[in-house]
């Protein structure tokens, strides 16, 4: 069995009309209650501290997501909404990737989901941004390497968009390693280069339109080999699902059996190298058509149960194959 971490809080932090809202939990779980919860153990994500979140984040910007959100919450720039409840749904959010932390690196569980908003791999040491007010999965890797016997935690993040936390927090920590796949110049534009200064980051910026021909590339030439070679404790996944072919935000064409595909690489990485232990985030994802069953379909995966999605259910035009730019994007990242 594995872990799914969920907290009422997650779904009133109330962004109104905004992609990022809480009718994506409602989808995801109404889709995971009809298959039965399967392999899952439902656990209620407990609060982060202030050191626990201090670790990665300034004080001064945990004190700021405090007060805007007890002064009733508003717009934190053009992308990034709060409300009355986001300060204490943002402290779930990254307390529920704390415990599943320790409890993988204690032996007690294999596999950890934290199905928790608001998201967090945008967010900097000082800076809500991109939907994100602190970095859920940078607190997971701190408090892993800090404090719960951790010597190396590997974030494989495979959200559409760059996390642009890893170059702000993580760049030069070497024991951190960051692979992130995403979307070239999508949000937030100006981060994500193959060539980005820093030891402990690895950018795979892909085409628009990139396929699971191509991911799965991209896993074969750069992902696995890094991922062997730096042997991690822990694998951290950032598991956003705005690759899917219907998003509305990113613009690539994977399908659901594709992210199945990318649960089950990873996962077969973590039984190498680490036990088995993962922990994954839910992160992006704002098609309702593609999202409930892409995140069956990676918790299926991690469950290592059969796949309810031989083909992809959605049924939107997919173009399919390998193509050349998408072939020369992977090969400028494997050098
Ligand atoms: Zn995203």
């Amino acid at each position: 069995m594995g872990l799914y971490f969920s907290h009422p809080s997650s779904l009133e932090h109330d962004t109104g009309g905004h992609p990022e809202n809480a009718s994506r939990l409602r989808a995801i779980e109404a889709a995971l209650g009809e298959a039965g919860w399967p392999g899952l153990d439902r656990v209620e994500a407990p609060a982060a501290t202030r050191e626990q979140i201090g670790r990665v984040h300034t004080a001064e910007h945990i004190e700021a997501i405090e007060r805007f959100a007890a002064a009733g919450g508003g717009m934190l720039d053009l992308d990034t909404i709060m409300s009355e409840r986001s300060f204490e749904a943002a402290l779930h959010a990254a307390g529920g990737p704390v415990d599943a932390v320790e409890r993988l690196l204690a032996g007690e569980d294999r596999f950890a989901f934290c199905a928790l908003r608001p998201p967090g791999h945008h967010a900097e040491a000082g800076r809500a941004m991109g939907f994100c007010l602190f970095n859920n999965m940078a607190v997971a890797a701190a408090h892993a390497i800090e404090a719960a016997g951790a010597e190396r935690v590997l974030v494989l993040d495979w959200d559409v968009h760059h996390g642009n936390w890893t170059e702000a927090i993580f760049r030069d920590d070497a024991s951190v390693l960051t692979i992130s796949l995403h979307q070239d110049r999508l949000y937030p534009y100006d981060t994500g280069d193959v060539d980005a200064p820093g030891e402990a980051l690895l950018n795979v910026p892909l085409p628009v339109g990139t396929g699971d021909e191509g991911y799965a590339l991209a896993f074969e030439r750069v992902v696995e080999p890094a991922i062997r070679s730096f042997s991690p404790d822990l694998l951290l996944i950032g598991a956003g699902q705005d690759a899917a072919a219907s998003d509305p935000l990113g613009r690539m064409s994977v399908t659901v059996p594709g992210f199945r595909e990318w649960t089950d690489r990873a996962v077969a990485l973590a039984d190498e190298c680490c036990g088995g232990r993962v922990v994954a985030f839910l992160e992006g994802g704002y098609s309702l058509r593609h999202l409930p069953a892409a995140n069956l379909a990676i918790l299926e995966g991690l469950a290592r149960l059969p796949s309810s999605f031989p083909e992809d259910p959605v049924g939107c035009d997919i173009p399919r194959g390998l193509r050349e730019v998408e072939r020369a994007a992977v090969e400028a990242a494997a050098r």
